[in-house]
């Protein structure tokens, strides 16, 4: 006769399980387990999922608003968004450039530069006109 024929196999192997480990343990763990509890838990755990659900699309509202908070802030200080170009910078050079010439580096290339460069080549005209107009008053004295 092999072993599982045995019609009290499980018996004998659920009384030694018994001995061992105490009658809890073999019990089967959802021996008092009834589709009516059953159900009470799927819907707790449905319940339970909305709230978080709720929970989290909250905080999101939370951090999303509080985004904009700070970023008014930010920009009542005008150093982080370019007047010019309107790009809202955290770049440390932009923020240096943003301090010194009130506009982002790309900004400072594209027309302050462009305006140095133009009032240079200006002074530079305007001061040869006058260095040309005092030789020309030492020639006539
Ligand atoms: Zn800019």
């Amino acid at each position: 006769m092999k072993k599982h024929d045995d019609p009290n196999y499980v018996v004998k192997v659920e009384k030694a399980i018994a001995e061992k480990y105490g009658e809890a343990a073999v019990q089967h763990p959802r021996s008092d387990w009834t589709e009516e509890k059953e159900k009470d838990y799927i819907e707790q755990l449905k319940k339970l999922a909305e709230k978080e659900k709720q929970n989290s699309e909250k905080n999101e509202k939370i951090e999303k608003s509080g985004f904009l908070i700070s970023k008014k802030l930010l920009k009542k200080k005008g150093q982080r968004e370019c007047p010019k170009c309107n790009i809202y910078s955290f770049d440390a050079r932009d923020d240096l450039y943003m301090n010194k010439f009130e506009c982002c580096w790309k900004c400072y290339i594209k027309y302050v530069e462009h305006d140095l460069e133009a009032q240079h080549a200006r002074n530079t005209a305007a001061k040869k006109e006058k260095e040309e107009e005092n030789e020309n008053h030492e020639t006539k004295t």
